[in-house]
């Protein structure tokens, strides 16, 4: 089946710090299913790298104090549109990020404190009915 998944996932180096979250089941995942990499922080028009960002009070902060909410919404919008366009009823989504993260997310003051709560994309998504996995469930798409 299509599956929409996080680019850092994916071998795409879209993080905030420049980095990749490359996932060593990737490589099963596309034996079985057709995977589509998306990342709503830069499809809702952020650079990277970019300063870290948290939720706080339906807001998302990032570390210089700028609100960018407007681009997170933007972002998860875009990856609503791609899910319906490709018939997606599964994404595959970063765990703890303020779009991605999906159950537990931090607690928007950049001590690492986890909250539950979903990130921007990944609420949207649920709100619309898709099923949003973390990579610690990929092997759920495996078997
Ligand atoms: Fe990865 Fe999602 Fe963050 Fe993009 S927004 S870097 S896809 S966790």
């Amino acid at each position: 089946m299509n599956i929409l998944i996080s680019g850092c996932l994916m071998g795409m180096y879209c993080r905030y710090d420049g980095k990749t979250k490359c996932h060593d089941k990737i490589d099963a995942l596309m034996k079985k299913h057709t995977l589509i990499p998306v990342c709503p922080e830069i499809m809702g028009g952020l650079p990277t790298p970019r300063p870290a960002a948290e939720i706080r009070d339906n807001r998302v902060i990032n570390k210089a104090c700028n609100d960018v909410t407007n681009q997170f919404k933007k972002g998860a919008t875009e990856v609503l549109r791609l899910a319906r366009l490709y018939d997606c009823s599964t994404v595959i989504l970063k765990e703890r990020s303020p779009s991605c993260g999906s159950n537990q997310i931090y607690d928007g003051s950049f001590t690492g404190k986890l909250i539950q709560g979903d990130g921007i994309t990944a609420a949207l998504l649920k709100k619309e009915g898709i099923c949003v996995i973390g990579e610690s469930d990929i092997d759920l798409l495996l078997s």
